[in-house]
């Protein structure tokens, strides 16, 4: 079953004295359960790609449905809460909370029962357990990373879009990252979408999309890499 859909997206960056047109014509679909790469050079238009996708940006042009319901008539904020869990290259947890506290914000916001519960449950599932009471600053980058995903999934996301999410990782936390990744893929079906420099990261996925210069260049499924 098709969860995410796109047509024809463009997306029209303005300011004062230039536009910059970052994605030029995207159509897209992305199947539930799927696990997605989105490769290309810096600036080919991957993080606005994401963001539209994890509707944190509107298009331009075009047209985006999730779990075949039209974005541009629903309450966007309460379905990205919902529907959405995002994950930043930089973790931008808030620094004056404690790892727990940092998970459970979502889950008090969309006020879910027993938000201290879930926040440790998932904590424990990424190896947090030790670090709970910790704050961002005591935290290794790894560990700032997972508090950030387990922040990202604790509510239960269809979908998780992740922005370069090991971009600021070492080999052996992009690793743990990963793992988490495809172990919340295969247990909970999750859509998980992730923009990466690193073959290594898209290899792991089931399809990879080349994006140049806001455009498709070519896609690649994982059984037809030799
Ligand atoms: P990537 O993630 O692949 O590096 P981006 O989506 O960040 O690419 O950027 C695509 C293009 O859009 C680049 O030319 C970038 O400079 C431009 N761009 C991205 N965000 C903005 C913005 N908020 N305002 C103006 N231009 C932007
Ligand atoms: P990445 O390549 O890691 O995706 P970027 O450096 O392209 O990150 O973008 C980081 C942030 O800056 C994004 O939120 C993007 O929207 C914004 N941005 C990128 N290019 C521009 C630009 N030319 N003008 C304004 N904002 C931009």
């Amino acid at each position: 079953m098709e969860i995410v859909r796109l047509k024809d997206i463009k997306k029209i960056y303005k300011s004062k004295n230039e536009e910059v047109e970052a994605l030029k014509s995207i159509s897209l679909t992305i199947n539930e359960g799927e696990m997605v790469a989105v490769m290309g050079p810096s600036g080919s238009g991957k993080s606005t790609l994401l963001h539209i996708i994890g509707l944190i940006d509107t298009p331009t042009e075009g047209s985006i449905e999730i779990d075949n319901k039209d974005v541009s008539k629903l309450n966007l904020s309460k379905f990205r809460n919902e529907y959405i869990g995002f994950v930043f290259q930089l973790s931008y947890l808030l620094p004056e909370f404690t790892a727990l506290e940092n998970v459970m914000m979502p889950l008090l916001i969309s006020k879910k029962e027993k938000p201290k519960e879930k926040a440790i449950n998932i904590l424990k599932k990424l190896g947090l357990e030790h670090r709970v009471n910790h704050k961002p600053s005591q935290l290794s980058g790894g560990e700032q990373q997972r508090v950030a995903i387990a922040r990202a999934i604790v509510n239960n996301p269809k979908i998780l879009v992740a922005d370069e999410p090991t971009g600021n990782l070492d080999s052996e936390n992009t690793k743990i990252v990963m793992e988490i990744f495809k172990n919340l893929n295969k247990e909970k079906n999750t859509t998980i979408i992730i923009a990466t420099h690193d073959i290594e990261v898209a290899k792991n996925c089931d399809r990879i999309i080349y994006i140049k210069d806001g455009k498709i260049l070519k896609e690649e499924k994982a059984f037809e890499r030799v």
